[in-house]
């Protein structure tokens, strides 16, 4: 359902905006006066109205925007959103909310733990003219400095069973949930789906952003829906896994749609009874000791957090943001001439008949794995992470990673794409 959704109330001259499921503009004519509210439909019987509106046998029909529009103005212009829902707070300093731990300072902060608190902010931002920032766990941006814009943490918690026949569960959890909870949390409840992809940092929110993968499985596997409002006016929609156009590492988040939405409220379909996915990795030689038939959901998440533990720096102890670029996809004929010079080339041959290689392998023969430069450098044990030793500027870690792409380009002919999001980087 495309919203805002405009309607009249048969016989009357109200008039209404349906901004989402869970809110609505109203605009009713009383004693010659026009009195507008925003509701937000919390509770049951002002989402049952919402719901009877769209119903296609009700009382309501269809009014052109600009109607609606002009009745708003008459009674009183803007929505009326609660100020007071958000804490807005000046000059934070950002290290701590990622996972890069570089010093860089938010001008405007707030914490959003409410969708009331969401739109107040968003309308402090549209009428202040702020840029916005979007921060989750903060795992997958390199800030190149001070933040000029009202950064939004998203703090939005829960988590609902929507569905249940037993083996099959829906579930819809908050954007500030953090992944790698919510992953245990399932699989303490003995849904499977979602083990291969324990441990990923950050948040429930952020995953569809880049559509997180690992170990052979990716969440548009489990994916069900997403709730995320409009930036520019607040109103909630919700997109089906057709609708988030996932790709690797990539979703319309990222492209087309990309700084429209926030994202709120993410749904997975899972099963107690899904297939294990152990063919990728490590992760069989991991679970060899157990006989094929006694391996569990959670044994797979308990091999492949062993197995990232062994090889992936922890954030707690060394700046990072994971793999700092993706791998690059080739044509057939770039990749065999690769291979015809380096015959020990990772490459993995995809459905579209392009060949993917490793970015980790090609920066490591370029010779950049265990590279220091004092305050960061490339990890010594996956030469896809970049690190930061403490100090450094996140001008700094782009400028190698810059040298990284070059030296790669000039040895095989490959360019390389960061996966990790640049914040306030300079157009070349
Ligand atoms: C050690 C390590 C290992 C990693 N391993 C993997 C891996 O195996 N696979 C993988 O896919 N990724 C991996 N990552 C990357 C990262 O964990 C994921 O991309 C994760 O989903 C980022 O979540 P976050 O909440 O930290 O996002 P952030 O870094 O806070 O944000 C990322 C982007 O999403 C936007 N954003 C965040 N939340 C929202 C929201 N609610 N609405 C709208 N926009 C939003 C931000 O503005 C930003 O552009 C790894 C990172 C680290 C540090």
């Amino acid at each position: 359902m495309q919203y805002p959704v405009y309607l009249q109330l048969t016989g009357t001259e109200n008039v209404y905006a349906i901004q989402g499921p869970s809110r609505f503009w109203e605009c009713t004519r009383m004693g010659g006066q026009t009195m507008c509210h925003d509701v937000i439909a919390t509770t049951w019987p002002e989402r049952q109205r919402i719901l009877d509106m769209l119903s296609d046998d009700g009382p309501w029909s269809a009014v052109a925007r600009e109607d609606f529009e002009a009745a708003w103005k008459a009674g009183g212009g803007q929505p009326s959103v609660d100020h007071e829902a958000f804490h807005l707070q000046e000059h934070v300093d950002l290290a701590a909310y990622t996972t890069f731990g570089i010093h860089a300072k938010a001008r405007w902060f707030a914490d959003i733990t409410s969708l009331e608190a969401l739109r107040a902010a968003l309308d402090w931002a549209r009428s202040h003219n702020r840029e916005l920032l979007v921060l989750g766990g903060g795992s997958n941006m390199l800030l190149h400095g001070d933040v000029d814009a009202l950064v939004l943490r998203i703090q939005l918690h829960g988590t609902t069973v929507l569905s249940d026949d037993g083996q099959r569960v829906q579930v819809a959890v908050g954007a500030g949930e953090v992944w790698h909870d919510f992953v245990m949390d399932t699989l303490d409840r003995g849904w499977g789906g979602l083990e291969n992809l324990s441990l990923i940092p950050g948040s429930v929110g952020a995953s569809p952003m880049q559509n997180i993968g690992a170990y052979g499985v990716e969440i548009k596997d489990h994916f069900a829906w997403l709730d995320a409002v409009r930036v520019s006016d607040g109103a909630l929609q919700r997109f089906n896994a057709q609708e988030c156009a996932f790709g690797y590492r990539e979703s319309v988040f990222k492209r087309e749609e990309r700084g429209k939405w926030i994202l709120v409220q993410v749904a997975f379909d899972l099963d107690r009874e899904s297939p294990l996915r152990m063919g990728y990795g490590a992760i069989e030689e991991e679970l060899k000791h157990l006989a094929p038939e006694d391996r569990t959901h959670r044994d797979v998440s308990d091999a492949v957090i062993r197995i990232r533990r062994s090889k992936l720096p922890d954030p707690a102890e060394i700046g990072n943001a994971g793999s700092f670029f993706k791998n690059p996809t080739v044509p057939a004929s770039v990749a065999n001439t690769l291979l015809a010079a380096h015959p020990h080339m990772p490459n993995y041959p995809q459905p579209s008949g392009e060949v993917k290689l490793a970015a980790g392998w090609l920066i490591e023969q370029a010779g950049w794995k265990g590279h220091r430069r004092e305050t960061h450098g490339v990890h010594d044990r996956q030469a896809l992470v970049l690190v930061h030793f403490g100090g450094a500027t996140g001008q700094e870690v782009w400028a190698l990673a810059q040298d990284i792409m070059a030296s790669v380009e000039d040895k095989f002919g490959v360019a390389l794409e960061p996966e990790v999001n640049q914040i306030g980087a300079k157009a070349p």
